[in-house]
């Protein structure tokens, strides 16, 4: 096994209200330590609020999503906790595989109750009483960690036949990934857990209907659920306050590449991107920025005062994904980097559809033909990649297939790699 690599750390670069960041426990893995910290007050407010009631604050709140495609997270609640169908099932997405992703394995390894208490309110908001965690099989520590939490939860009434003392019941069951990056998507992730390939299933019906074991199933990031802390804690209305527009509360991100502090940074929504990197000491010598990841775009030095928000990066022709920020200065050999994110994509395509199949393996062909000339024929390798990554991103039945083509896109089309 590859040796484990150390505890990652997070800076709070401004003064914030809660958690989502991981609160400065004296050791997270300490119960007492997290409640002296205001731990379970959020639960307490749920179970006073009730399950209609929490939903309304979350919707109230405009959360969204975190893993990266920001859909309304009291939208995904109201439609589980609607349906007639039982049991329903609380799923938490922690196979956190975008490269240049580590928000998550933060918030688990540092703030493990945080967690426990979130799936909590929300197996309760969304009529579940099972919950299953699906963890990054890379991430030893937040095994640990959050393996801890959940033994503490149970054997102190958190967890349970009756959660504190409420008469409500509901556990937690820890799946470990292994290692497949489409075992992220959602419906792959379920066909993990049930046992079968992680193969995503055709959507729809959206796993709010048929999720796991074909039950209405509400699957959550990580870093959405902690979120649901603050709603509680501080008010729909306030947590609302905090952001912008459309994006509202505050964000992860993970900026890892050509600056001096590479690390999770925890900014309002809004803030821009220039304002991120310079807290992250960027190098004067920037070539360019890759945001929301392989599946993400690159975005120009000059391009900086993009504000970090859902909106504000979608109008600019980019996407936020879930929080990726990854900084290359002018001495990265550009072909090389596109090829290695093509290898990537080949590798983990599931093989399930052809566009994505083949699509995957002929954009690396052809990036690797661009890589190692020098001289002409990278035109017509160019207008290949644009009729392959056309067809990927319209007919591959998942989000991999779908955006495999859009960080080579964007470097041809934005940062002019080949010219
Ligand atoms: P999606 O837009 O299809 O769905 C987002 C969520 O909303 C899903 O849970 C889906 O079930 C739900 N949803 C969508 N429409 C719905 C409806 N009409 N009714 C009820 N529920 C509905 O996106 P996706 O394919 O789940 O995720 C794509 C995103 O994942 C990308 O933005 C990418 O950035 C991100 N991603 C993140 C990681 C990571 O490690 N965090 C890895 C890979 C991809
Ligand atoms: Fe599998 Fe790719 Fe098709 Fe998704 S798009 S189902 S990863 S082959």
């Amino acid at each position: 096994a590859p040796p484990e690599p150390p505890p990652a750390t997070a800076v709070m670069a401004r003064p914030r209200p809660h958690p989502p960041s991981p609160r400065r426990l004296d050791d997270p893995a300490d119960l007492d330590d997290y409640r002296a910290h205001g731990g379970y007050t959020a639960l307490r407010r749920a179970f006073a609020l009730g399950p209609a009631g929490v939903i309304r604050e979350v919707t109230d709140s405009g959360l969204t999503g975190r893993g990266g495609a920001a859909f309304p997270t009291g939208r995904k609640w109201q439609a589980t906790a609607s349906q007639p169908d039982h049991p329903h099932y609380l799923v938490c997405n922690a196979d956190e595989s975008e490269p240049g992703t580590f928000k998550d394995r933060v918030l688990m390894e540092g703030d493990p109750y945080a967690l426990v208490e979130a799936m909590t309110i929300a197996a309760y908001a969304t009529g579940a009483h099972r919950g299953y965690l699906y963890l990054r099989g890379e991430y030893p520590r937040a095994l640990r960690r959050m393996e801890h939490a959940i033994g503490q939860g149970r054997a102190r009434g958190l967890l349970g036949d009756d959660v504190l003392g409420q008469g409500y019941a509901f556990d937690i069951e820890i799946r470990r990934g292994a290692g497949a990056y489409i075992c992220g998507e959602e419906t792959a992730l379920f066909n993990s857990i049930e046992g079968h390939r992680g193969e995503p299933r055709s959507k729809p019906p959206f796993p709010v209907e048929k999720g796991l074991f074909g039950r209405p199933t509400a699957e959550n990031n990580v870093e959405t659920l902690v979120n649901v802390l603050p709603v509680l804690t501080l008010g729909a209305q306030a947590y609302a306050a905090i952001g912008t527009g459309r994006s509202t509360g505050p964000k992860l991100f993970c900026v890892s590449g050509s600056v001096a502090r590479p690390g999770v940074y925890e900014l309002p929504f809004g803030a821009t991107l220039g304002e991120l990197l310079r807290l992250a000491g960027v190098r004067d010598n920037l070539r360019a920025v890759l945001l929301g990841g392989a599946a993400g775009g690159f975005v120009r030095p000059d391009e900086l005062d993009i504000p970090l928000t859902f909106e504000g990066t979608r109008e600019a022709g980019t996407t936020l994904g879930s929080g990726v920020v990854m900084a290359f200065d002018d001495t990265v050999p550009l072909p090389r980097l596109l090829l290695r994110i093509a290898e990537f994509f080949r590798d983990e395509s599931c093989g399930q559809c052809v566009p994505c199949r083949v699509g995957t393996v002929r954009q690396e062909e052809a990036l690797r033909r661009i890589a190692d000339r020098t001289g002409d024929g990278a035109a017509d390798d160019i207008a290949l990649l644009r009729e392959v990554g056309r067809t990927m991103r319209d007919a591959s039945i998942c989000g991999l297939g779908q955006t495999a083509w859009n960080a080579v896109e964007s470097a041809i089309d934005r940062l002019g790699a080949y010219e």
